[in-house]
C-alpha cells in the first residue's frame, strides 16, 4: 500500500486546516499551501461531462489547462481564452493536478501511460495528482495508482516528493456535470482526498470517501449495477402490468407509496407520458445511453469474475444492455429498455 507523502500527513494532523471545507481558489494566499497545489488543473477529456466540469472549474477561479483529441472540443476552451494543449504529457508540464475524464479503461490507459502520456516525464512530474473520474474497473484504477505512485516529481510541492492518485467517478449525469451537483465516489488515500475536496465540491455538491485506491471505482460499478437491475425490473413489472389490463401510471401511484418505490419509478420512470422532464418523456434522448449502461454492466460482470462471485443479475442485465445497443439504440437512454425490449406501451 502507497505510504501517504510527508505533506499529507502533516495535513491530516494539522487540525486547524479547515479539512472540510470547500475552499476557494481566490482566496489563495502563501499561509495556505495546500490551496497553491490546486491552482493549476489539466483537464483531459471535454467531452459531455468533462466539458461541463472543466468549465465549473474555470468559474470557480482555477487555472485550467484543456485538452482533448477532437479538435472540435479543444476549441470550445480555446475561444474563451482557455489554454489549450495538443497532448497529455504538454498538460503535466504546467499543471498541479490532473483531472481525466475519458470513455474506458483502455483510453485512460493511453492518456496516462501511452506516448505523450501524463507519465512521460517519469522521474520528472509537475503534478503532484491524479484524480480520474472516469468510470473504470477497480483493477485499473489500482495498477494505475501503483503505477504513478513509482514516478518522481521534478520539483518538491511543499513536502510531497511522490506523486498521489484518487480515482473519483461520478455519479449525476450530464445535467449534474452542468449544474456542478454530481456527486464524488472517491478512493485513494484519505489525505489526498481532503485536499482535494475544493476541487470536487467547485464540480459537485457531494463527496464520498469510500476508502482505499479502486474503492471510488468499486463504488460507481455497483451503484450503476444496481440501478440497471431496478430500472429492469420496474420496466418488467410495468410491461406485465398492461399486459394484464392495468395502466403504468396505475401501477406508478401504487409503486410511489408501496414497498416497490426507488429511483426508476418516482424519479426517472421509464414509460413515455408517466412523467415529465425525463427521458422516457423526450423520445429517450438524452440522459445516460444504453452503451454506456453497457459498459459499466461489463465492468460489473467482469470485476463479480475476478472475485469469483456469482452474479446472475449482472449477466442477465449485460445481456440485455447489450442486446439493446446490437438493436441501435446505443445512444437512448437506458430506460428505453422498457419500449424496446420489453414492448412497454406508452401512456397517453
Ligand atoms: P464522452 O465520450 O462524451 O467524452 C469523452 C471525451 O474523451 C471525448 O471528448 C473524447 O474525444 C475524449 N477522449 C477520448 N480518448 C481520448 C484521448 N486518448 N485523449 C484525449 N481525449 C480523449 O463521455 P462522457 O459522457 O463525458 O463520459 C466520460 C466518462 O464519465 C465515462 O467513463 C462515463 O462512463 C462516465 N460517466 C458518464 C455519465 C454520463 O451521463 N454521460 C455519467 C456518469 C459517468
Amino acid at each position: 500500500m502507497a505510504r501517504a507523502p510527508k505533506f499529507l500527513l502533516k495535513l491530516k494532523s494539522n487540525l486547524s486546516f479547515p479539512r472540510f471545507q470547500p475552499l476557494s481558489i481566490r482566496g489563495f494566499s502563501s499561509s495556505a499551501p495546500i490551496q497553491s497545489q490546486l491552482e493549476h488543473v489539466g483537464f483531459i477529456g471535454l467531452g459531455n461531462m468533462g466539458f461541463h466540469m472543466a468549465n465549473n472549474l474555470i468559474d470557480a477561479g482555477y487555472k485550467v489547462v484543456a485538452h482533448d483529441i477532437n479538435l472540435n472540443a479543444m476549441k470550445k476552451f480555446s475561444d474563451r481564452g482557455v489554454l489549450t494543449k495538443q497532448t497529455p504529457s504538454e498538460v503535466a508540464e504546467s499543471s498541479d493536478v490532473i483531472i481525466t475524464m475519458l470513455p474506458s479503461s483502455s483510453h485512460v490507459l493511453h492518456v496516462y501511460t501511452g506516448s505523450n502520456g501524463l507519465l512521460q516525464g517519469g522521474n520528472h512530474l509537475r503534478p503532484w495528482l491524479f484524480v480520474d473520474s472516469s468510470t473504470v474497473d477497480p483493477q485499473t484504477s489500482r495498477r494505475l495508482s501503483a503505477r504513478i505512485s513509482e514516478c518522481v516529481l521534478k520539483e518538491k510541492k511543499g513536502y510531497v516528493d511522490t506523486p498521489v492518485m484518487l480515482d473519483a467517478p461520478v455519479s449525476g449525469g450530464v445535467l449534474g456535470a452542468e449544474a456542478g451537483t454530481l456527486t464524488f465516489m472517491v478512493g485513494g488515500l484519505e489525505e489526498a482526498y481532503i485536499a482535494a475536496k475544493p476541487l470536487f465540491l467547485s464540480m459537485g455538491k457531494s463527496t464520498i470517501y469510500c476508502g482505499g485506491t479502486g474503492n471510488g471505482s468499486a463504488a460507481k460499478i455497483c451503484n450503476n449495477l444496481a440501478m440497471a437491475v431496478s430500472m429492469l425490473g420496474v420496466s418488467e413489472a410495468f410491461a406485465l402490468g398492461q399486459s394484464l389490463g392495468i395502466t403504468a401510471s396505475t401501477l406508478t401511484k401504487i409503486f410511489n407509496c408501496s414497498s416497490a418505490r426507488c429511483w426508476s419509478s418516482d424519479s426517472y420512470n421509464p414509460v413515455p407520458g408517466v412523467m415529465e422532464g425525463v427521458p422516457s418523456s423526450r423520445n429517450y434522448g438524452g440522459g445516460f445511453s444504453s452503451k454506456l449502461m453497457a459498459k459499466d454492466l461489463q465492468l460489473a460482470a467482469a470485476s463479480a469474475q475476478e472475485v469469483g462471485l456469482k452474479c446472475p443479475f449482472t449477466s442477465q442485465a449485460q445481456e440485455i444492455y447489450t442486446e439493446l445497443c446490437k438493436a441501435g439504440h446505443e445512444f437512448r437512454d437506458f430506460s428505453c429498455v422498457f419500449r424496446h425490449y420489453y414492448s412497454g406501451k406508452d401512456e397517453i
